[in-house]
């Protein structure tokens, strides 16, 4: 049987706590079949690296996330623009959004921001890559009034699967991370079951919210079988079965 390839949609690869072993990490990825994987920028000093961190299978998202706006002005703006629009590689605009949970920043500057970076999605014709935490009526009314071409992602959901449906409805894709291992994550765990793998992208997150198995831990994309598993148990369906469609989805939505 050909070998499926596993896309991680989400993970810091220039965070520093990889400075130690990045390149092993990378290898362990490739070697667990997670061969194609999006390295997401959230603040001014990772989109620096992620956008001149060139490799095969690596691809590029840059934004600002909404912990990271307080260091918002028109040259951090120009600074991160100018990275979309000259570099290689760049799949897509994030992350960014609206976190209503923890943010330094009021919710009138966050909705500006985010509005902003939806404008450089809609000009350059990207995908987003979306966080968004306490606030997803916010993200979904400003997402459905930009109506971008390309759509998105919503980055590590942990809602119900109203919402997600919500979400799809207006073309969006569902990101399944590490959560989805731990033993509480009861709503997660239901709106997986009823959410058609053909919404579902994959994605750790990582160095961030390491699965079950190595929970408290640092997380790395080679621990995306773990959510395969876990994915796959819940809709009693194969683990190739997850791989196939989710990579499928992965590689529509940032054209890789
Ligand atoms: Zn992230």
């Amino acid at each position: 049987m050909k070998e499926q390839i596993i896309v991680e949609t989400h993970v810091h690869i220039c965070e520093p706590r990889y400075d130690v072993d990045r390149d092993e990490m990378l290898k362990r990825s490739f070697e667990s079949g997670v061969k194609k994987l999006i390295n997401i920028g959230a603040d001014i000093e990772e989109n620096k690296k992620v956008a001149d961190f060139d490799r095969d299978g690596i691809y590029k998202s840059i934004g600002l996330h909404p912990h990271y706006i307080d260091k918002f002005n028109e040259d951090v703006f120009n600074e991160i623009k100018g990275y979309i629009v000259n570099k290689k590689n760049i799949v897509a605009v994030g992350e960014i959004g609206l976190d209503y949970f923890k943010s330094p920043s009021s919710k009138e500057n966050q909705i500006l921001i985010f509005k902003k970076f939806l404008s450089v999605a809609k000009e350059y014709n990207l995908p987003v890559v979306i966080h968004s935490r306490d606030a997803h009526d916010d993200v979904y009314n400003i997402l459905k009034e930009y109506n971008l071409e390309k759509k998105g992602v919503i980055h590590c959901f942990t809602g119900n699967f109203e919402t997600a449906q919500k979400f799809i409805d207006i073309g969006y894709l569902i990101g399944i991370g590490g959560v989805i291992t731990f033993p509480n994550a009861a709503i997660l765990k239901d709106t997986v079951r009823k959410l058609p793998l053909e919404f579902m992208v994959l994605e750790t997150d990582a160095p961030w919210l390491a699965p079950q198995q190595y929970r408290g831990k640092r997380n790395e994309p080679a621990y995306l079988k773990y959510i395969i598993e876990k994915i796959a148990e819940i809709k009693n369906i194969s683990v190739d079965e997850v791989i196939i469609n989710t990579t499928k989805n992965a590689e529509k939505i940032f054209n890789i």
